[in-house]
């Protein structure tokens, strides 16, 4: 049975926001992630797991800020974190260096041995952009090198095959970059080159191919939180990028203190050049960095000749040696604040909710599997996916044969009993998740079903 009616008719208030949103914004939305049909719900309020809508319907949240809060909503650690760094120092825009900057490095550093050196950006978008600069300033080559089907923020270089048209991206062992927004500069694709995930032959006939032009290869470690790299496949990449020069960047903005508290290249024991974090380590604030091994990282230090009066005076050294990094509100202290203390809580409740998001897979998994329905929870650590189809899930392609629409109609029916997550979103799993939330999301399924089938 169709959920939409129910949806319509317990989000009326929702409809009427939006409404009166899109006279303001294109689609009135403010971020194109935002919106799905027939309208998206508008949340009021946030608390620990649930989230209340603007018609006053509550929901357990699973979608959890798209994996940004670890801790939930509104954790005191994070709220009077933020509130002491601001009564202490009001907004505290300081526009100088201050001592967190250093205090909140070192901390990241215990985690991702890999990064020598860091730089703070206001996003997991800044970050990627950054982290390619850096490859194409220290190599002194042209061009990148993403996956099909991988997802590295908004910026024109990466803005290719994230989920293309299986047509239009070609050959699977060497896909096509098809641009995914109006807007990209004519030509550009050209200095983007798309990589066959979990395909070491492909991978490698395309890296020795473009091995002269390529300064980078950027990859999210576990494809969209939820599809990891196979050990071998990641093993074999780093071999074969540090044979031909190429910098690997782990893009870790979802996986960073997700996949493990280590990120990805914890689990993968892979040290990557760069590597890129977000959302978790921000506190559901907005926030990102960039940070690898030092002499790559000191590409951007300033020298003599890379400010104005420098310059004016030292004629000689220019500004093109040295990376452009520059940010108002970079190292902002009350989202460093905000970072420290969620990073220090995880240290305590990681384990504990890696161990829930294994009790709710499973639960899920033998609820569906009890009822003659094959899924798949793949995932790595407290990021999952609910994936109905056939057959191992390795890639951007396999992902394509799953079961969408279903799986769009079971998300719509589970927001009408109050679970919620964006249709067709992965489940991110937060501290506050416990066993009251994971017998009501059962019992959500339950109800859906007993309606579908007339049976309990
Ligand atoms: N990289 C990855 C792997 C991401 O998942 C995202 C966001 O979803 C980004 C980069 C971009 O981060 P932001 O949305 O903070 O710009």
């Amino acid at each position: 049975y169709c959920p939409l009616p129910l949806y319509l008719e317990r989000t009326k208030e929702s409809y009427r926001v939006h409404a009166a949103a899109q006279e303001q914004m294109p689609g009135g939305v403010t971020a194109n992630i935002k919106h799905f049909a027939p309208y998206p719900i508008v949340m009021k309020g946030g608390d620990g797991a649930r989230l209340t809508d603007v018609d006053g319907n509550t929901y357990i949240d699973y979608l959890m800020g798209y994996g940004s809060l670890a801790l939930g909503h509104g954790h005191l650690a994070v709220t009077q974190a933020v509130n002491s760094q601001m009564q202490k120092d009001g907004t505290c825009l300081f526009g100088t260096p201050h001592r967190l900057e250093t205090e909140y490095a070192k901390k990241i550093k215990c985690f991702f041995p890999s990064i020598e050196r860091l730089r703070y950006t206001n996003s997991g978008t800044e970050a990627t952009l950054l982290a390619i600069r850096f490859a194409l300033a220290y190599t002194r080559k042209t061009k990148v090198a993403k996956f099909e089907g991988h997802y590295h923020g908004g910026f024109n270089e990466v803005l290719y095959s994230i989920n293309p048209d299986e047509i239009k991206a070609g050959d699977a062992e060497e896909p096509l970059a098809v641009p995914e927004s109006a807007g990209l500069v004519p030509g550009g694709e050209k200095n983007t080159i798309i990589l066959p995930f979990n395909n070491s032959h492909a991978c490698e006939t395309l890296l020795r191919k473009h091995q002269n032009d390529l300064a980078a290869v950027i990859i999210e470690p576990v494809q969209g939180g939820f599809i990891p790299a196979e050990q071998a496949f990641m093993t074999h990449l780093r071999e074969v990028t540090r044979e031909l020069g190429i910098l690997l960047i782990f893009d870790e903005v979802k996986t960073g203190f997700r996949s493990a508290l280590g990120g990805a290249q914890s689990v993968y024991r892979v040290r990557p050049d760069l590597t890129t974090l977000g959302k978790v380590i921000g506190g559901g604030l907005p926030f990102g960095l960039v940070g690898g091994k030092k002499e790559i990282m000191d590409v951007s230090s300033p020298r003599s000749g890379s400010d104005v009066f420098d310059t004016l005076q030292s004629r000689g050294s220019s500004a093109e040696d040295t990376l452009f990094h520059s940010g108002t509100y970079n190292g902002h202290p009350m989202i460093l604040a905000a970072g420290l203390a969620v990073i220090e809580e995880l240290e305590k409740s990681y384990t504990k909710t890696l161990n829930f998001t294994c009790e709710l897979k499973n639960e899920l998994a033998s609820f569906f599997e009890g009822r003659g329905i094959t899924v798949q929870t793949p995932g790595m650590g407290t990021i999952f996916n609910l994936v109905f189809a056939d057959g191992q899930i390795r890639n951007y392609r396999d992902l394509k044969k799953a079961d969408l629409s279903f799986r769009k109609d079971l998300d719509f029916h589970l927001i009408n009993e109050g679970i919620y997550t964006k249709p067709l979103n992965r489940y991110s799993i937060a501290t506050v998740h416990g066993e009251q939330e994971l017998r009501k999301s059962i019992d959500a399924l339950h109800n859906i079903f007993a309606h579908r089938t007339g049976r309990p």
